[in-house]
């Protein structure tokens, strides 16, 4: 099926990657980004880059000029959890009114599909593992709350303007493009599996391990990481499902990892050990988060290509020590 997509945040981690999907399959892509996270080279050939905020009025409609869109996918957000506890109100007003000016601008011109980024996040601390569908939402952040926010500013789309949508809320998102083409480059860096490889590399220093004291099987911090190529995936089959209803998904692999076993791995795959210190819990990390997604599984048939431990660590590890500098286009003092 040819389609025409508009990516916001196309040229940040799950964005370039899902651009890539669509690409692979012969969708015709233009990306809404302002690159202030996203990188250049992340953009395959092909694409059209507008460069721009989600809010500025001038970009949406460039963006929107030159044809008619089959639905918007939206990633641009903040997605720091860390950030949003110091900054909650910006946390609050960009990711809601980003999701509110690309949602409107698609409802003016006639595009009524949307699927957007979410998150876990919504679930807080979360009362039976795996996280289901019909779990309580309890963001225990500003970063969680912004995007149930957005979740409800669709409800709302939805019953007045008929805008049908789909709320992907990822777990661990990790790895990289099988094929090389694209990898994870946040500045800063804070994730577990990039500054894990990067300790091992000697590129970062050692990693600290945050909290070890947890009730699980090792002390250390369980979730659930799933391949950002099968994150990609879960977007495309989610599409024909907006012709009907619009839809919620839980969006991880079912299994859960711990801090301890996401080093282990790396250590294997990259043949070299793992530098660590051992030290407190981060505040507002739950112990365990591992998602049920036997809902989407159901409904489009989606299953993992990559659901070990072991490829993702491993597509990961060759994505940067094939880039020791990432993308290389980030100014040195961001
Ligand atoms: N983590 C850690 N050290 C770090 C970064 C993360 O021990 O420097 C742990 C974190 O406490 C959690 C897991 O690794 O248990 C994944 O954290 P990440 O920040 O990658 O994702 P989150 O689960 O917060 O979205």
């Amino acid at each position: 099926a040819l389609g025409r997509y508009l990516v916001t945040g196309g040229a940040g981690y799950v964005g370039s990657h899902t651009v890539l999907a669509l690409r692979d399959r012969g969708d015709e892509v233009v990306v809404l980004d302002d690159m202030s996270k996203g990188h250049h080279a992340a953009i395959p050939a092909g694409v059209r880059l507008v460069e721009g905020r989600c809010e500025d009025r001038q970009a949406l409609a460039r963006a929107f000029a030159g044809g008619r869109f089959d639905a918007v996918l939206h990633f641009a957000a903040l997605s720091l959890v860390g950030d949003s506890m110091r900054d909650p109100l910006r946390y609050m007003a960009e990711n809601l009114g980003t999701l509110a000016a690309v949602a409107d601008a698609a409802v003016k011109h006639g595009c009524l599909r949307l699927v957007m980024s979410s998150t876990a996040a919504l679930f807080g601390f979360p009362e039976r593992i795996p996280i289901d569908e019909q779990q309580r939402l309890g963001p225990v952040s500003p970063y969680g709350e912004s995007k149930l926010m957005c979740e409800r500013a669709l409800d709302w789309a939805e019953k007045i303007h008929g805008l049908r949508f789909a709320s992907l809320r990822y777990f661990n998102a990790a790895g990289a493009d099988p094929e090389g083409r694209a990898g994870e480059d946040h500045e800063p860096e804070t994730h577990l599996l990039p500054l894990a490889i990067d300790a091992a590399l000697g590129k970062r220093p050692p990693l600290m391990v945050f909290g070890t004291d947890y009730p699980t099987p090792d002390g250390t911090g369980v979730r659930d990481y799933v391949h950002v190529t099968d994150l990609a995936d879960a977007h495309l089959r989610v599409l024909p499902l907006l012709e009907e209803r619009s839809v919620r998904y839980n969006l991880g692999n079912g299994t859960g990892y711990s801090v301890r076993e996401v080093i282990d791995m790396v250590q294997k795959v990259g043949g070299r050990p793992v530098p660590h210190t051992l030290g407190p819990r981060r505040e507002g990390d739950p112990a365990v988060l591992v998602a049920s997604s036997a809902r989407l599984r159901q409904d489009t048939g989606w299953s993992p290509r990559f659901p070990d431990l072991e490829s993702i660590v491993r597509t990961a590890w060759d994505w940067r020590v094939a880039h020791p500098e990432g993308y290389g286009d980030r100014r040195a003092a961001a």
